[in-house]
């Protein structure tokens, strides 16, 4: 699966024309917007054209088209301007790189544990699930230094696509089945890179680097079942 947010994060206002209509949904020749998935929450925004403006309330993916679901029945025809919330954006590229950040320092300090969930939220919050049987809660919550460090060394963060067979057989590439793209439709998958730190397959949309990021808190460590332990963490300028 390609996306135009995959390739140009920052391009969160489009002049497009509607691809197809139907009442209440409109799918675009070209959308800014990210509609969800791998723990990341679909982007909010609004589509204007000549006459109105409608809030996109939600996505939906039928017959290899992604819909925009609107808050008005009517049919939108002809060229319009698609604009992405940018501060919803902001706050899911932030949340969604440090989690790469928290996830890096995870599978490199407690021996390649594999990431069971992941969910951010509109309040600057997110969580991620580990699967870690025999980890001290004290040294999971001794991680807000260094992710804070590696925040503040202002981090570049690369993608490439990657044949699906390369993919596998990289160790800790794939780090979780839950957050893990769909494949595009020649067989590649999409990695993302914290250049020099952790490299994984991602379908999200994350900052140019590091230090777009505020520092995060660590706020809250709880076990959830025998081997799973849940880390939430916040933007400390929002939590
Ligand atoms: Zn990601």
């Amino acid at each position: 699966m390609h996306l135009f947010c995959h390739e140009q994060p920052e391009t969160l206002v489009v002049e497009t024309e509607i691809a197809d209509a139907r009442p209440g949904k409109v799918a675009l020749v070209t959308s800014p917007f990210y509609p969800g998935g791998g723990g990341q929450l679909a982007d909010r925004g609004v589509i204007r054209w000549k006459d109105g403006e409608a809030k996109v309330t939600g996505f939906e993916y039928t017959a290899g088209k992604l819909w925009h679901l609107l808050d008005t029945p009517g049919e939108i025809t002809g060229a319009v301007e698609a604009a992405v919330d940018p501060d919803f954006r902001r706050t899911m590229r932030q949340l969604h790189t440090d989690t790469h950040v928290l996830n890096a320092l995870v599978f490199q300090n407690f021996d390649g544990a594999l990431v069971t969930g992941v969910q951010m939220a509109e309040d600057g919050t997110a969580r991620m699930d580990f699967d870690l049987q025999a980890a001290d809660n004290d040294r999971l919550r001794a991680l807000e230094g260094p992710i804070n460090e590696l925040i503040r060394q202002d981090i570049a963060v690369a993608f490439a696509y990657v044949p699906m067979h390369e993919a596998q057989a990289e160790r800790g590439l794939i780090r979780s089945r839950s957050v893990a793209p769909p494949p595009t439709p020649d067989g590649k998958i999409r990695i993302v890179e914290i250049v020099g730190l952790d490299r994984q397959a991602c379908g999200g949309t994350h900052l140019a680097s590091t230090g777009g990021s505020p520092p995060i808190r660590i706020l809250k460590i709880d076990n959830k079942g025998r081997r799973n332990r849940r880390i939430r963490i916040g933007l400390a300028e929002k939590s």
